[in-house]
């Protein structure tokens, strides 16, 4: 019996490992490799330990969960301790014999991401030749086997105008949901800003084709959409408010309050392999920080929407201020709105530079999150 309430879900993230090199993906610039992983016997104790702390789903992600030989075993553990199962692949390496079996160890779920509607141009984002066929291939797999499947739709400037054949490809797929993501711009999002950053125009076309396909699909396909935070005038609840209702596991056992909390290079985060998940649940330092509403600054501190949007997303703070601990600046009542602005008509404005993939071989000797963003007043760096 815990003090506090539960979380609601896990997200185990069991690798970084993955195929595919999005240059927008969530995952730290300082991947794991292979022999920094959690073995099975340890991830099918945190899985027991999430079900005993109270958590009702657990999404298996990564890097590819589906590069995990083990990825049974653990989905037959989480059926086992009664969790609601997640899988949330890219889906290059899903065969119909493992997709059947995971169904038949009692995965209740899969989610799919989707470069861009086209194969050429899903390939190009994706870094993955022969990717966007494969994911075509994989989700009929999903609604053959039985399964509901959701599409994650991750947009930018690079497929924004894209978005309505994207939405048509779902609805041809069968999906039962969509997820249209803005770009989080942390981890290789953050290298890659420049590239994937829309303008306001685009944006603007982006959501009314959302508004329309909602129309049309009424009670076939639900549309999950939200602003990106560049663009926004109020932030997001981050993750439900920091150590309110989710956790992470990283793939080396790390306990996160949000799958790009190690972008905050002065938290640190404390293992499974240390301590219980409830006991790094009840009382770690590094959930505890953010928790509730003690430590928010002015304007946060005396705000009517403190406990609706709990101060924003820490990492973004992070990564545009240098210090979690300031108001998100997507609000725009943040003294930091104004550069956030402007870095977004900045970025946005100019032709996107190369991508920078996200693999091994890549990663920065200094992530650009270290580097808290300048800008003099004429807008220029
Ligand atoms: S975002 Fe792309 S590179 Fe990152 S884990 Fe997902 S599929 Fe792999
Ligand atoms: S000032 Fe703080 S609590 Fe108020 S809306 Fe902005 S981020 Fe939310």
């Amino acid at each position: 019996m815990t003090r506090r309430d539960p979380p609601l879900a896990l997200l185990a993230e069991v690798t970084h490992r993955c195929p595919l090199q999005c240059p927008y993906c969530s995952n730290p610039v300082a991947l794991e490799r292979a022999a920094g992983e959690l073995g099975t016997d340890d991830w099918c104790r945190v899985i027991a330990e999430a079900a005993d702390l109270g958590v009702m789903q657990i999404h298996f992600s990564g890097g590819e969960p589906l590069a995990r030989k083990d990825l049974e075993t653990m989905v037959e553990q989480a059926a086992k301790c009664g969790l609601y199962s997640n899988l949330i692949t890219s889906a290059v390496l899903l065969t119909e014999e493992r997709m059947n079996r995971l169904r038949d160890l009692g995965l209740d779920h899969v989610q799919i991401s989707f470069q861009d509607s086209a194969a050429a141009s899903g390939d190009r984002i994706g870094g993955y030749r022969g990717g966007h066929a494969k994911k075509l291939g994989a989700a009929r797999l999903v609604r053959a086997a039985g399964l509901p499947l959701t599409l994650n739709l991750v947009v930018h400037r690079q497929n924004l105008d894209n978005l309505e054949a994207m939405l048509g490809m779902a609805e041809a797929l069968d999906a039962h949901r969509v997820e249209v993501a803005h770009v989080q711009y942390y981890g290789w999002a953050y290298e890659n800003r420049a590239a994937l950053l829309p303008n306001r125009a685009q944006l603007d076309r982006a959501t009314a084709t959302v508004e329309a396909a909602r129309e049309r699909l009424k009670g076939r396909v639900v549309i999950d959409y939200v602003v990106p935070d560049y663009y926004a005038r109020r932030p997001k609840a981050c993750m439900g408010g920091w150590g309110r209702r989710f956790l992470n596991v990283s793939p080396s056992g790390k306990v996160l309050p949000c799958h790009a909390a190690e972008t905050i290079t002065d938290l640190e985060f404390e293992s499974v392999t240390a301590r219980s998940l409830a006991e790094i649940w009840e009382s770690s330092p590094a959930f505890e920080r953010f928790r509730g509403t003690e430590w928010m600054p002015e304007p946060c501190r005396s705000c009517d929407r403190r406990e609706l949007d709990w101060g924003g997303c820490r990492c973004q703070a992070f990564a545009i201020t240098g210090d979690a601990a300031q108001t998100d600046p997507a609000c725009g009542l943040s003294p930091h709105h104004d550069l956030m602005l402007s870095l977004a008509a900045r970025e946005s404005g100019r032709g996107p530079p190369d991508f920078v993939y996200r693999n091994y071989g890549n990663i920065p000797e200094t992530p650009a999150t270290a580097r808290p963003e300048v800008l003099l007043p004429d807008g220029s760096e």
